[in-house]
């Protein structure tokens, strides 16, 4: 049976909490999931009593935020590192903190001209979340002026908005380094989601390949058909593992839990490879 190795709860920018997350799963027919949010591991503890309640497979994960010398943000999926690593926290917290002043930044300048308020935004975000556009969507959507989350992220929220305002993240390279020293199985999330923005060139994979990089995330509903032809043709010549996966965020997204997959044998070698922490079994 299958695996959901990418989903988001509220302790980043889903809109569930990782017990129902984990439910939702369940009810998906899946065999297990990975609980991926971004830059946080707060969510593990819940999800892993809610695998073990509901009979599912846990791989505690989180989505790493980068930024690559040209600008480009690249996710990383890390699976099974250890959550007490220091250096691979340390950053984390640089970017969570970061993070958070830019949020702030933007609903100022967003302030200028819009109904929108800081205190908007925590209301929408549970206390100590990874605080994303989404959180300033949410409040945006309350406010009436924008329909839903995607209507904001294609208009005042895009990278190209002036009200855009960037946040610190480690350089790709450095964090699949980071990942793996924390005994974790660095995946590329969606390597050529065009639609989110810029994607980054041949010579970055090489150098994350180079690095350590474990995985590329081929089956996303982000990544265009072309590029998912070219994922298998470079995970084949490198030996990297294939994964597919949603990226639920609740009603945060479209996404729904399990519309993409990763097969059992490609999970085995994941957990083969990761000695951060333990899987959760039923
Ligand atoms: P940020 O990390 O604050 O720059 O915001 C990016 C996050 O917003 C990504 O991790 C996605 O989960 C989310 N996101 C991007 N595009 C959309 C969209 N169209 N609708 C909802 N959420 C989105
Ligand atoms: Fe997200
Ligand atoms: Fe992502
Ligand atoms: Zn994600």
């Amino acid at each position: 049976m299958p695996f959901d190795l990418h989903t988001h709860s509220n302790v980043s920018d889903g809109t569930e909490p990782p017990q129902t997350v984990v439910r939702a799963a369940a009810m998906a027919g899946l065999a297990g999931l990975a609980l991926t949010d971004h830059d946080s591991t707060a969510g593990w503890a819940r999800a892993a009593d809610q695998a073990v309640a509901s009979g599912l497979v846990l791989i505690p994960g989180m989505e790493v935020s980068c930024v690559s010398s040209t600008g480009i943000s690249v996710h990383l999926l890390s699976y099974l590192h250890d959550p007490h690593d220091e250096a691979l926290r340390a950053e984390i917290e640089r970017a969570r903190s970061s993070r958070f002043s830019r949020a702030q930044r933007m609903v100022e300048r967003l302030a200028e001209d819009y109904p929108i308020t800081w205190d908007d935004v925590l209301r929408h975000s549970t206390p100590d979340a990874t605080i994303g556009r989404p959180h300033i969507a949410d409040a945006l959507v309350a406010h009436g002026v924008v329909r839903d989350r995607s209507a904001a992220f294609t208009s005042i929220l895009t990278p190209r908005s002036r009200y855009y305002v960037g946040h610190y993240a480690p350089d790709p390279v450095d964090a699949v380094r980071l990942v793996l020293a924390a005994g974790g199985v660095p995946v590329f999330a969606h390597p050529v989601a065009s639609m989110r923005g810029r994607v980054v060139g041949p010579e970055l994979f090489e150098e994350m390949i180079e690095a350590g990089l474990a995985g590329v995330e081929v089956d996303h509903r982000d990544n265009p058909d072309e590029g998912r032809r070219w994922l298998r043709l470079l995970a084949r010549r490198h030996g990297l593992v294939v994964t597919g996966s949603s990226d639920y965020h609740g009603a945060g997204k479209p996404n729904r839990i399990g519309e993409h997959t990763t097969p059992d044998a490609v999970v085995a070698q994941i957990i083969e490879r990761g000695t951060g922490t333990e899987v959760i079994r039923p």
